[in-house]
């Protein structure tokens, strides 16, 4: 048994690039993520592909910096002096990317645009200043997205350094799904600056060193989030409302319901102007105006279905379990590229759909009032004939590879005093590297290895085992 469990411990291999980009067959089980674990490495390896470090010229005077840090930079060079757009979130990646963009313009910094208010997008700033602080655009209301859920910022602070795994090693890492791992985050958010120049909620239209530009508001991942177009060269700069992977409908670091919809519409507003190049927040740029518009469309109607396909089962009276597995992409839309949930899940954008629309109660009264946690565990042992038949289901569970399943029976087995403890929480952390090692969406990946990590080293406490 024991060379059993060392078979299914997560094999961490290191990253070779190769040259498998797209149209990788997914083969989700049941709108999970999970595949064979080679299949899984080579995916997320060939996502690796889209944040490589490079300056990307996108159209005359138009250059994106990709894979500086985990977000997009990007500048315009205009008569006088240049555009940024979005400062990644620290002034020492900035400073690099300012330095590469630099080989094509020393012309002085004129105004920095934020898409929105995120971290990664706003907190390298300073950097691009080098004498007077320049024009600092931002929406009305520039700043919601981080005012909520302060009050559980120690939990919401653990939940992320999982979800990005930034604790892990070096080979065991991979990605965070549109971002490389690794990034220097010493000095997140120090170059921040505020806006000093307010986008109003109709947007703007207007002339930046000679160069013409639209702001126009597009709620999505944020509410404070807008898209930015420029007429004359075609190009559209989407922020995070769009980057190749589905999209993050819900974090499981933690995050307050994200109008699904309104991020649906922007998205469709997007491709209503046929751009010829698309910059993401994240991610490559996409070239070509058919390019371009299909994947803003595809975008827009993957997750208008989502939404729509949640809906309709809450209506039916199905509740989030049932749906969570249910509710798929579109067949045509399942194998685009910028589509594949190395990010955003399926699974957890309906979760988030329901609580956001219904709160937490899925309207059966058998769930308004559970069984606590312990009594239900003695409740499940007694019908598996005692904690240690309970015991044996749960190895043997493992050993079948049924990881999901050891994981719910461990849960059970911490809770009972007369439970090997010790054991369980071995065969939790097994099945948590079993499931890692199987795991294509880079968060989930993330949080399996990094609890498995925390759970191993003793930091967690009874409680949370
Ligand atoms: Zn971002």
């Amino acid at each position: 048994m024991l060379r059993k469990l060392i078979a299914t411990r997560l094999t961490f291999i290191v990253l070779l690039t190769t040259g498998i980009t797209t149209n990788m067959a997914t083969n989700s089980v049941d709108g999970q993520t999970q595949v064979e674990p080679k299949t899984a490495l080579r995916m997320l390896n060939a996502q690796q592909q889209q944040f490589q470090q490079k300056v990307v010229k996108v159209a005359d005077n138009v250059y994106v910096a990709v894979g500086f840090h985990g977000a997009n930079t990007s500048m315009i060079v205009g008569d006088d002096g240049v555009i940024i757009i979005d400062t990644l979130k620290g002034p020492s990646s900035a400073a690099k990317a300012f330095e590469a963009f630099r080989k094509h313009s020393d012309k002085p910094v004129k105004a920095i645009i934020y898409t929105h208010s995120y971290g990664d997008h706003i907190g390298g700033a300073s950097a691009f200043v080098e004498g007077e602080t320049p024009d600092i655009y931002g929406t009305e209301s520039f700043g919601s997205a981080e005012g909520v859920n302060k009050a559980v910022s120690t939990v919401k602070a653990k939940r992320n350094l999982r979800q990005f795994g930034r604790d892990l090693s070096a080979l065991e890492s991979t990605n965070r799904g549109v971002a490389p791992a690794m990034t220097a985050d010493h000095d997140g958010g120090k170059g921040y600056l505020p806006p000093n120049v307010t986008v109003p909620n109709s947007g703007l239209k207007t002339t930046i060193a000679g160069v013409e530009i639209e702001f126009h508001i597009g709620p999505g991942e944020t509410d404070d989030a807008m898209f930015i177009w420029l007429p004359k060269q075609q190009v559209l700069f989407a922020g995070d409302n769009f980057y190749s992977s589905f999209p993050n409908l819900y974090a499981i670091r933690g995050t307050a319901y994200r109008d699904v919809l309104s991020w649906s519409e922007s998205v469709a507003k997007m491709a209503e102007f046929e751009p010829r190049v698309l910059v993401p927040g994240h991610t490559m740029p996409i070239r070509g105006k058919e390019q371009a518009t299909t994947a803003l469309k595809d975008y827009s109607e993957a997750i208008g279905s989502i939404y729509k396909q949640t809906v309709n089962g809450i209506n039916a009276g199905k509740g989030p379990d049932q749906l969570a597995h249910a509710v798929k992409l579109p067949e045509r839309l399942r194998d685009k590229p910028y589509l594949i949930e190395y990010y955003g899940t399926v699974p957890h954008a309906v979760r988030a759909i329901y609580s956001g629309l219904l709160g937490w109660y899925d309207g059966n009264p058998t769930t308004l009032s559970p069984l606590q946690p312990k009594i239900k565990a003695q409740k499940i042992a007694e019908l598996a004939g005692g904690t240690k038949n309970l015991t044996s289901q749960m190895q043997a569970a493992l050993e079948k590879g049924e990881f999901q399943w050891a994981l719910e029976l461990s849960d059970h087995l911490k809770w009972l005093d007369d439970a090997d403890r010790k054991l369980a929480r071995k065969v939790k952390i097994e099945a948590l590297r079993g499931l890692a090692a199987r795991e294509y969406n880079a968060p989930n990946r993330n949080y399996y290895v990094s609890y498995a990590n925390e759970l191993e080293s003793g930091r967690l406490s009874e409680l949370w085992f």
